[in-house]
């Protein structure tokens, strides 16, 4: 974790990190620019950690040298992103972003990054950064600290404050909002004043941004640190009503006091986000950000109670719209759907046999499956976990029973030429009463399973068995 004093930088945070593997090569990417004759130094968010008594797990290097000079000097380079000024370059295993100094040279369209003018004055590089903790470069041979805009004092306060006049930042690239909001989370800190308004104030320009740009930051504030921090700001400065309407809906949605004393759908959807762990990857987590996004359209007082039925599969819907405007990659995008759609089948478990339990158990996403509803009970007050502990028991004793999925003993071919069928429906059908056959024991061998089908398959005979 993050410690939460900012302190200038020690010998021993030095030491420590030069003796990491990454910070060895860095010094020597630098030591290398400097004997080429040129300036060289560590930048941003690797200065931000060592201030904050971390060792930086990658770093970045801003140099005086122009991109080609960059690759002639080092013997492994990506020049895909030349272009922009961003040189990759590999150093045993290490990969990091050489970039040449940059400037601002015109005003950006709101959209994209601006467009890249290079320079050989780091004040005007340090100019175009966005925060003034992210405006801090370090020498790690001369050991100097260069800090033009405070980033050091900021860093002590904990505070996020624009360089330069923080709304025409944003109109040049509103991606900085979200950045504003992901850094604040990140340091655990507060905001500027002049940002906050200004945040506030500039909120639906986040709209100009490509769904991808979005996604992509959303992303990094769901796997940093305090991600319910960020989207608590995020309602705070106005920027989720456009954002993300299917979120905004669930503020002020009430849900039955009985299991539910954290508050409303918002307040719960939160304490999700409170609860992750380090084992809950991207896709767990968007799911667990969006899964009770149906509840606002189905709530409803029954018997003096409040319910929302079907919200699982309304939120489902809702998920595919939502990540379909973020541009969210489809293989992703259908996962996450699939487990907000699915985050209320536990209920349903006592009543399931085993083969059909095995459907579940054997399913790729299953494990995500579980934390989702994990995470449900956790951001639930009182967390009950009982049945959770009843699930995975279960789960145990299946797996032991039924230690690897069994082959299926047969593919579609074998069931045509058997059958002498035309490729179809049909012969989909066959297999699946076939394989569940297999699961309950009754085939495990070729011949077996030609028998079965023989005697099981003929004309209106296939076996029914759907998951
Ligand atoms: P992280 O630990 O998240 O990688 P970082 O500070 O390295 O933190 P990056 O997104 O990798 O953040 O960006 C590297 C640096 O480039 C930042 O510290 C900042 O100085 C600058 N930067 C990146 N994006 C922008 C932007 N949209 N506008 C201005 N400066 C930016
Ligand atoms: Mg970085």
């Amino acid at each position: 974790m993050l410690h939460t004093v900012a302190v200038p930088l020690t010998m021993e945070i030095i030491n420590r990190t030069l003796r990491s593997a990454c910070g060895t090569q860095a010094y020597h990417i630098v030591e290398k620019l400097m004997d080429a004759g040129y300036d060289a130094w560590w930048v941003g968010g690797c200065v931000r950690d060592m201030l904050l008594d971390e060792i930086p797990a990658d770093i970045d290097i801003a140099t005086s040298a122009p991109p080609r000079k960059v690759c002639r000097t080092f013997a492994k380079t990506d020049e895909s992103n030349a272009r922009y000024g961003a040189v990759l370059v590999s150093e045993h295993g290490h990969v990091f972003e050489v970039t040449t100094f940059r400037k601002d040279h015109s005003a950006g369209d709101g959209r994209h990054p601006e467009s890249v003018k290079f320079t050989l004055d780091k004040a005007e590089d340090a100019q175009r950064r966005d925060f003034t903790v992210n405006a801090l470069y370090w020498n790690p041979i001369t050991r100097e600290l260069y800090d033009p805009h405070g980033g050091e004092r900021d860093l002590r306060e904990h505070l996020i404050r624009f360089i330069g006049d923080p709304v025409e930042r944003i109109r040049q690239d509103a991606l900085r909002m979200l950045r504003a909001v992901r850094f604040r989370a990140l340091i655990g800190g507060q905001y500027h004043p002049d940002t906050f308004d200004a945040l506030h104030t500039c909120a639906r320009q986040i709209m100009i941004l490509s769904g991808m740009r979005r996604f992509t930051e959303l992303t990094k504030m769901l796997m940093g640190p305090n991600p319910d921090r960020a989207f608590e700001d995020l309602w705070e400065t106005d920027i989720i009503e456009d954002l993300m309407p299917e979120l905004h809906a669930c503020k002020g949605v009430a849900q039955p006091k009985a299991p539910h004393k954290e508050g409303d759908v918002w307040d719960h959807t939160m304490q999700a986000l409170r609860s992750f762990t380090t084992d809950h990857g991207a896709d767990a987590r968007w799911a667990a950000l969006l899964h009770d996004i149906g509840k606002p359209e189905t709530f409803a007082i029954d018997d003096d109670r409040i319910r929302f039925n079907e919200h699982a599969s309304v939120g489902g819907t809702l998920a595919q719209k939502a990540l379909n405007r973020l541009q969210c990659p489809a293989r992703q995008r259908d996962k996450i759907v699939w487990l907000v759609k699915h985050h209320m089948m536990m209920g349903t478990f006592r009543e399931l046999d085993d083969e059909r339990k095995g459907n579940w158990y054997y399913h790729p996403w299953f494990i995500e499956l579980l934390q989702i509803f994990w995470l449900d009970i956790a951001a639930t007050t009182p967390s009950d976990f009982s049945f959770y502990e009843e699930i995975i028991a279960d789960y145990n004793r299946y797996l032991d029973a039924h230690p690897l999925p069994p082959r299926q003993l047969l593919d579609g071919n074998d069931v045509m030429e058997l059958l002498g069928l035309p490729p179809g429906e049909k012969v989909g059908k066959i297999l699946h009463s076939l394989y569940a056959a297999q699961l309950r024991g009754e085939v495990s061998t070729k011949e077996e399973a030609r028998a079965f089908i023989l005697s099981h398959c003929t004309d209106g005979q296939t076996e029914q068995s759907e998951a």
